[in-house]
């Protein structure tokens, strides 16, 4: 059942939960995704990121994601992740996605709420909800930073502050919004600095649902305090496909002993491997182990 990015949060927030957000590059991570979902009869938002372009393009993906959000048992919300400008995001809303994430976060402050405001506009106009982002997801010596971003930020510049989530989700009528308090994209090679009481003073001032990316590689009590100071969704990538990938080296090895390589084979192995690692995420996601 296809529910849009406000109504799948609301239901989470009611719940005192975070809802998984996974970005969905092929068929075998959709399916695994769907299938963890309905397996739990849990919801799920599934996600298509712009920058994934360049795996799989747009026109290709959005048509599918819809048909299996719409079949589905659960309610599923199709989410364009990290979306780069009005434009892009109108093409998900016009293609039937119910959540846009307009990332203006790299752009001076007046800006980003300009540019946000304009999506949230043209989004509620459509029936679909908008996810913003205030603060950058920092990288200082960890994992990958967000392409265009600043690395010389200080801390305190790169995580959101409370009062300014305040304003800019009063300004720009943005339905959730992604915040910075340490995590960052991409794969940790330390350990990341976390300001978990940042997340409890951002969702009071700002009330509404709050984003968490970055996630991958947490904790699993690191992310359940975060949900529990507010955090209502969690994209979450790179593990899963981290997971995929070696399960399908993991055939191939297997395979090498008689020299016969199935591609199906290798992608089935790859897809229920991201479906089990889904299904854990989701119940972390959910406080319910
Ligand atoms: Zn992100």
């Amino acid at each position: 059942m296809l529910v849009t990015l406000k109504e799948i949060l609301e239901t989470a927030e009611g719940k005192g939960q975070a809802v998984g957000a996974f970005n969905c590059t092929g068929l075998e991570s959709l399916m695994a995704v769907i299938s963890a979902a309905e397996e739990l009869n849990h919801p799920v938002i599934i996600q298509f990121a712009e920058g994934h372009g360049k795996l799989i393009d747009f026109d290709i993906m959005a048509p599918i994601m819809l048909s299996f959000a719409h079949k589905a048992t659960v309610p599923v919300c199709v989410h364009f992740d990290h979306g780069e400008s009005f434009d892009s995001c109108k093409k998900a809303i016009d293609a039937g996605f119910t959540g846009v994430m307009i990332d203006g976060s790299s752009l001076p402050y007046e800006e980003n709420i300009a540019l946000t405001a304009k999506v949230v506009e043209y989004a509620h106009e459509k029936g679909a909800s908008v996810e913003a982002e205030l603060g950058s997801m920092y990288a200082s010596e960890v994992g990958a930073i967000e392409p265009g971003k600043n690395q010389e930020l200080s801390t305190e510049d790169a995580y959101t502050d409370p009062d300014q989530a305040k304003e800019f989700t009063e300004r720009t009528g943005v339905d959730a919004l992604a915040v910075s308090f340490g995590t960052s994209h991409g794969v940790y090679l330390t350990k990341p600095v976390l300001d978990l009481d940042r997340v409890t003073l951002i969702k009071e001032k700002a009330g509404i649902p709050l984003v968490m990316h970055g996630g991958s590689g947490l904790t699993t009590s690191e992310f359940q305090t975060a949900i529990r100071n507010g955090i209502r969704k969690v994209n979450y990538y790179t593990y899963m496909i981290m997971e995929g990938g070696k399960a399908a080296a993991d055939y191939v090895k297997q395979a090498d002993d008689q020299g016969i390589y199935f591609f199906h084979d290798i992608m089935n192995a790859a897809r229920d491997a991201m479906k089990k690692q889904v299904m854990e995420e989701i119940r972390v996601f959910a406080l319910e182990k």
